[in-house]
């Protein structure tokens, strides 16, 4: 769907609570896990889903209203006041126009990661399909990210294990970044994941560059394939899922590791329409 095509005439007033940068200070990239209040009773949402940021003012591109969206990065939470809150982990965006060299500054990706705690921003929202959790608790579920696409695994995982409880299935969560200091949520500003690795259940593979200085594709390839054996199994059961998520490069990828490890791009072509018209292959890119 066309960010065009969104309804963006009902908004809602959101405070921010909290913004910490959660990339290391020596990283490139800046990315912020921003926690909004949001100034209404109910705002409910699921992992995978994302909430809408509208900017406004006369923006260099002409529109007046200026809407992207962002992953929520956490379960439904309320604040202290009763109200609820929504995280965000959003990176700050930066182009270079290819015709006059000049650096432009993303608008709504700057705009929110220059805010201040107590500042108030319009959201809307939710938007998208879920990450649903499978009925049948002992589904395998692969959970591929890219960059910012952390951001919904981080809200599922935490959904599986601290409100679903009883999840039983495999999961296997490959997270890719260009290099250790663009890893989110697995670093030292914030470790996120590592309280679930005393899960019998839950396993994370870091998939880097093997040249981070060289802006090297990252070697997700490499870390699917290092586990062919684990994910081939996973995808021959009946019910296992994938979740993929972050930047649109990676399905590229991902059809040629796939591709490699099935044996055929025929086999493979027929594999994934199976997954995905059984709502068992779910993508979040962009
Ligand atoms: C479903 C979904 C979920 C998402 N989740 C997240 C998330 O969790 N975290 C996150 O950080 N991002 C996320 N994104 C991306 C996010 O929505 C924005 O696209 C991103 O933050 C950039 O928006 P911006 O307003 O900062 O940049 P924009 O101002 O929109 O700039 C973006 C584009 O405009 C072009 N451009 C415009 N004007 C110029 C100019 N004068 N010169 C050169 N180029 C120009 C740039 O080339 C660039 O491609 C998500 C996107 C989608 C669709």
């Amino acid at each position: 769907m066309r960010l065009e095509d969104f309804d963006t005439g009902i908004s809602y007033q959101a405070r921010v609570l909290s913004t910490q940068r959660i990339t290391a200070a020596e990283s490139r990239d800046e990315v912020r896990e921003i926690v909004l209040e949001v100034e209404r009773e109910e705002f409910d949402y699921q992992p995978g889903q994302s909430i809408g940021v509208i900017v406004s003012g006369d923006h260099p591109q002409g529109h007046k209203h200026h809407f992207r969206l962002y992953s929520v990065a956490d379960t439904p939470q309320s604040s202290g006041s009763g109200k609820p809150r929504v995280t965000l982990c959003v990176k700050r965006c930066n182009y270079i126009d290819e015709y006059s060299g000049e650096r432009y500054e993303g608008i709504s990706s700057n705009y929110l990661c220059d805010r201040s705690v107590g500042d108030i921003v319009t959201i809307n929202g939710p938007f998208g399909i879920p990450f649903a959790v499978p009925e049948d608790r002992e589904t395998d579920l692969l959970l591929i990210g890219m960059g910012t696409g952390i951001a919904p695994f981080r809200a599922l995982v935490r959904h599986l294990y601290e409100d679903v409880k009883d999840y039983k299935g495999k999961v296997r969560l490959f997270y890719g970044a260009q290099s250790g200091l663009e890893m989110l949520y697995m670093n030292e500003e914030k470790d996120d994941f590592s309280q679930y690795y005393d899960r019998e259940t839950f396993e994370a593979f870091k998939a880097l560059s093997p040249r981070p200085n060289w802006a090297d594709p990252i070697a997700m390839d490499y870390a699917l394939e290092e586990r062919s054996e684990e994910i081939l199994s996973m995808l021959d059961s009946p019910h296992a899922r994938v979740y993929v998520a972050g930047r649109a490069d990676i399905l590229e990828t991902l059809d040629r590791v796939f591709v490699h490890m099935i044996g055929s791009a025929e086999q493979w072509a027929r594999r994934k329409a199976e997954l995905k018209a059984g709502q068992r292959w779910v993508e979040l890119v962009y």
